[in-house]
């Protein structure tokens, strides 16, 4: 194998090889633009020192042999004495692992070219202020030396000086250094500073190599799921130097700018410095435009290669260059990262210039970008009391007055007050309460607690597992850890993009993109926001090519018409649990707590607030498919808790009341109690055992279908059973169902054509998915359940307790309750769609989980070849844009 290329061997596609930098460095050289010369050592070179633990045997002839290339073409060797050619040794991966991995410059300074290289530059001190940045940096990063001593050593001679800043050293002062810094190094390390310029090279190679298994660099990779194998490259660049005086200097450009988009000159430039100047912030940067003042050649020359590299790239790429003494030096170009907002314009742009076409443009923004847009956002600008930090569960800014019971949220907000609504966790009963608040703050919970998924369903702002604030409902006030208090009524500011909580009012700036989706601005008016314009021909581009379908999980018709405004092409999941919250709760626990059935009473209550509910909804979605689910209450959401009740029980035994109905209750929940609910009695399991619960809910679905029919509307109902495990569970469900429907259809005079599918979302019934398709016209993933059983992890628990641990020992990047597992819950999906559809080839297939508004699996989802996702309201535009992109 080649271990070695010269800058004018490579080019941009061979990024797995030369690593970006190089690949870029070469694509650069080859366009002719001015790179100093120079070679790259291969990411193969490095996957060989990293297994064996030594250099390729060929590596050293190599590397010889492009040296002295370069030092004919440089006209002077590598370390000589009285010209010495200085190289730099820079890593670069594959992916860009900012800070992760070593670099040293000067490479080839030593005590006898010093004095070559001040002579040949006309000055003492940039000579030594070189030397003594070697040595600073081949210290620290070649040789392990504490970066501090040589920090400490620099402040010592400034202070000895009386001076403040590093330029104010002259060459005397540098030389001094350099011999202390000398001194360190031989201390610590117990040998001298290598002045061999090739030994110093090859150290500094070994060093880039070593650099790619760092502890860091290792974390850094498991957290960006970078293969921990890829290796780094290796440049060995000619040192050109922007601190030879006032027409030199060092800078970076973006071809437009990264923060709107617009085309301009963007970027900074420092005078008479290097890059790591530029980095330490040192001294003030000059906005580039002033460049074209301070060295007019250079600047046109600049604004020239810049409009190359974005024909060529067709993007925006951002660059880091060096004047030497009039001229200039490209040392570094990659396409440049960019805000959301900049993505959107600058991808239409581009289709607009002709540089890349609207398959391309799709590839140029993902739905992180498009969801970030969608929130209201805190005004960054204004001054703020931080108080507190939890999980960034549903994203948003919210401001409101602190309240601590779901009562109080709901009071206040009829008198229109804001309210933030606290509690240390929340369950079923804090619905309205969520409803009437701006934003939900828990100091318990997880990404997957009841607050943060009914958060993110409602699209509101939500913080959860603020555990440094103690919440204390009986009181109604918070404490944060350094004391201060919030009382009912104080203000508070959440954000839910970041998980900061905080005193006060932050002011905030609505979203131009959410007025854009709720059709309160347009996008064709002259006038109209050029992001919402850029937004809106995106979305047309994904809408026209994706193959999955959209829809959205809404349980009642105000979410179900924001879906619709919001592009969603049906409902896919209608919770029915989530209408008989709030008054109805109680019918439910009757029904559930019945010994027999003799509890019809309650059933029959149910029937017409279910089937109204049903109407509002068939009609709210009119034309499309609505997916409602039976009833699935994990128990414990519904009954009431049982501590609680024990207490009541007592109270009123000690103190001799009345308390027969409390006591009744108590020994059927004590009944029914489970150590698991989330496996106990729940789904089709407690339709089989209730009898009539689900023929309730199937006759309100089908007379609620036959009334918009005979209303001459187009209800497209699907009846879908949770929770199945075998395909025994669903005929029995499906044998009562058709009977009721069959009953309705007669009495109604109409022909319904409702369908019944089952919900794929236990292990069990992914692997005899092929016998359950024998009895279900339709399967909708349930991934939320399915992960949670797949992986044992209790999806109300886990993220609260070690996930963050798990998140940091990198065992996975991302929870697997946010972003399908692929490889697990993955491929039961997989091989389920598979069997069902091998059974029932017009099978549909669908996801309701989370997960289905989630970027990367919706490319999962696509590539598996579901027919839809179903998600969240507020995620449909980012679940089309994704299903575009997946699909262009
Ligand atoms: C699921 O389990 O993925 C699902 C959609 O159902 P629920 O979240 O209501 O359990
Ligand atoms: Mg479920």
């Amino acid at each position: 194998a080649k271990f070695v290329y010269d800058f004018t061997e490579g080019n941009r596609d061979l990024k797995d090889l030369l690593g970006g930098k190089g690949a870029n460095l070469a694509e650069m050289t080859n366009l002719g633009l001015p790179v100093p010369p120079g070679f790259t050592i291969t990411t193969e070179a490095c996957k060989v020192y990293l297994e064996s633990g030594t250099e390729p045997a060929a590596l050293r002839a190599e590397v010889s042999q492009h040296l002295d290339a370069l030092e004919q073409k440089m006209g002077k060797k590598l370390g000589q004495a009285d010209d010495p050619l200085l190289v730099s040794v820079r890593s670069g991966a594959k992916f860009s692992m900012p800070g992760m991995m070593d670099t040293v410059l000067n490479i080839g300074l030593s005590d006898a070219s010093v004095s070559g290289l001040a002579a040949q530059a006309g000055d003492e001190r940039f000579a030594w202020d070189s030397y003594r940045r070697l040595i600073q940096m081949f210290g620290k990063t070649v040789l392990g030396v504490d970066g501090e001593l040589f920090e400490e050593a620099l402040e010592e001679a400034k202070r000895a000086k009386g001076v403040r800043v590093d330029v104010e050293l002259d060459a005397a002062d540098l030389q001094n250094l350099v011999a202390h810094f000398k001194d360190v190094v031989a201390k610590e390390t117990g040998r001298d500073f290598p002045q061999d310029p090739r030994e110093q090279m090859d150290l500094a190679i070994r060093a880039v190599f070593d650099s790619w298994n760092t502890d860091r660099a290792k974390l850094y990779r498991r957290q960006e799921r970078i293969p921990g194998d890829l290796g780094t490259a290796v440049n060995v660049c000619s040192m050109v130097f922007g601190n030879l005086g006032p027409d030199s200097g060092t800078g970076v450009a973006f071809t437009r700018d990264p923060a709107s988009g617009q085309q301009g000159v963007y970027g900074d430039y420092l005078q008479n410095a290097q890059g790591e100047d530029v980095v330490a912030g040192i001294r003030n940067t000059v906005p580039l435009a002033d460049l074209e003042n301070i060295d007019k050649a250079s600047y046109d020359q600049l604004m020239q290669i810049m409009e190359t590299l974005e024909t060529h790239y067709k993007d925006l790429c951002d660059i880091e260059f060096t004047i030497e003494r009039g001229k200039l030096w490209m040392l570094q170009t990659r396409v440049g990262k960019r805000t959301a907002g900049a993505a959107f314009r600058i991808a239409t742009q581009l289709v607009d210039q002709g540089l890349i076409d609207e398959a391309e443009a799709l590839q140029r923004v993902n739905g992180a970008q498009l969801a970030q847009l969608m929130f209201p956002r805190f005004d960054l600008g204004a001054k703020s009391e931080m108080i507190g930090r939890g999980i960034a569960a549903s994203p948003g800014a919210a401001v409101g007055k602190a309240v601590f019971d779901s009562y109080t949220a709901v009071k206040w907000s009829r008198s229109g007050e804001k309210v933030i609504l606290i509690r240390r966790e929340t369950n079923p009963d804090d619905l309205n309460g969520m409803i009437a608040a701006e934003g939900i703050l828990t100091s318990r919970g997880g990404k997957t607690s009841h607050a943060a998924v009914v958060a993110r369903g409602m699209g509101k702002t939500c913080v959860c597992g603020a555990e440094e604030l103690e919440v204390d409902t009986k009181s109604r006030r918070m404490t944060t850890q350094d004391g201060t208090v919030i009382e009912e009524g104080d203000v508070v500011s959440i954000d839910g993009s970041t998980g900061k909580v905080y005193a006060g009012e932050v002011p905030v700036v609505p979203s131009p993109v959410v007025e854009y989706f709720e059709g309160r601005m347009h996008a064709g008016a002259d006038d109209a926001d050029e992001l919402v314009k850029a937004v809106h021909r995106i979305m047309a581009y994904a809408d026209r090519v994706r193959r999955l379908r959209v829809r959205a999980n809404a349980d009642n018709a105000e979410d179900a018409a924001r879906a619709r405004r919001f592009g969603a092409q049906g409902i896919g999941l209608c919770r029915t649990e989530h209408m008989f919250l709030g008054e109805r709760r109680e019918m439910v626990e009757r029904l559930i707590l019945a010994d027999t059935d003799a509890d019809k009473a309650a059933l029959e209550e149910l029937l017409p607030l279910q089937k109204a509910d049903f109407i509002e909804l068939f009609e709210s979605m009119d034309g499309l498919p609505v997916t409602v689910r039976l009833l699935d209450p994990p128990l414990h959401e519904f009954l009431p808790d049982i501590t609680d009740l024990s207490v009541r029980v007592a109270l009123a035994e000690a103190r001799h009341e009345k308390h027969e109905n409390d006591l009744r209750l108590l020994q059927a929940v004590h009944k029914l109690h489970e150590q698991n609910p989330m496996l106990g009695l729940r789904g089709v399991r407690l339709g089989l055992v209730i009898p009539g619960l689900f023929a309730m809910q199937v006759r309100a679905i089908a007379e609620a279908a036959a009334e918009r029919k005979n209303a001459k509307g187009d209800p497209r109902a699907e009846i879908m059973i949770p929770l199945v495990g075998t395909v025994q569970e669903l005929e029995i469900v499906r044998e009562e169902a058709e009977q009721v429907i069959a009953e309705v259809e007669k009495t109604h005079g109409v022909e319904l054509k409702l369908t019944l599918g089952t919900m794929i979302e236990l292990p069990r019934a992914a692997l005899t998915a092929g016998q359950i398709a024998e009895s279900a016209d339709f399967f909708s993933f349930g991934t939320n359940d399915l992960t949670q059983t797949v992986w044992g992890f209790s999806r109300d628990d886990v993220e609260a307790s070690f996930f963050t641990a798990y998140l940091e020992k990198g065992i996975f990047g991302v929870s697997p309750f946010e972003t399908i597992d692929k490889d697990g819950v993955g491929s039961l999906v997989r091989n389920a769609a598979a069997a069902g559809r091998a059974t029932r080839p017009d099978l549909k297939l669908g996801v309701c989980g989370e997960h289905g508004g989630d970027p990367e699996s919706v490319h999962f989802f696509h590539e598996v070849g579901l027919d839809y996702v179903s998600c969240s309201p507020f995620r449909i535009p980012v679940a089309r844009l994704e299903a575009g992109r997946a699909a262009a």
